[in-house]
């Protein structure tokens, strides 16, 4: 914190066309429920695994879609595959099966 009591946030932008859509690509062909998400964040506020880390499923449904794929091969080992949040989910995302999508994926590179 500086003097003035606050500082600034490092700048979030991101540029699209040096992002990577293939993620996004394999899901839709591969559990295309992952495409009917409207972020309302049930999935994250009853994790199981959120309640012991910072694991959150509506995150890396946003890093998938902005292409952040490195963060998100990092977070997704954090899910337990309990299951709660695809049983919760108002839209009935298989969540469960877009972890295990997005897992098959990096096994793959
Ligand atoms: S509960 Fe379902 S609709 Fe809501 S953020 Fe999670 S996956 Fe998306
Ligand atoms: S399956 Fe994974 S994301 Fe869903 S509630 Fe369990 S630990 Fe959380």
């Amino acid at each position: 914190m500086n003097q003035f009591g606050f500082s600034i946030n490092k700048d979030k932008s991101i540029d699209m066309d040096k992002t990577s859509q293939k993620l996004t690509q394999y899901l839709t062909t591969e559990e295309p429920s992952f495409n009917i998400c409207m972020s309302c964040g049930t999935c994250s506020a009853t994790c199981s695994a959120g309640n012991f880390t910072d694991f959150s499923l509506r995150r890396i449904n946003l890093l998938v879609l902005r292409g952040q794929l490195d963060e998100v091969r990092d977070e997704v080992n954090k899910c337990m595959l309990c299951g709660k949040c695809t049983l919760l989910c108002p839209r009935g995302v298989n969540t469960r099966g877009v972890i295990v999508a997005i897992k098959q994926y990096f096994d793959k590179l």
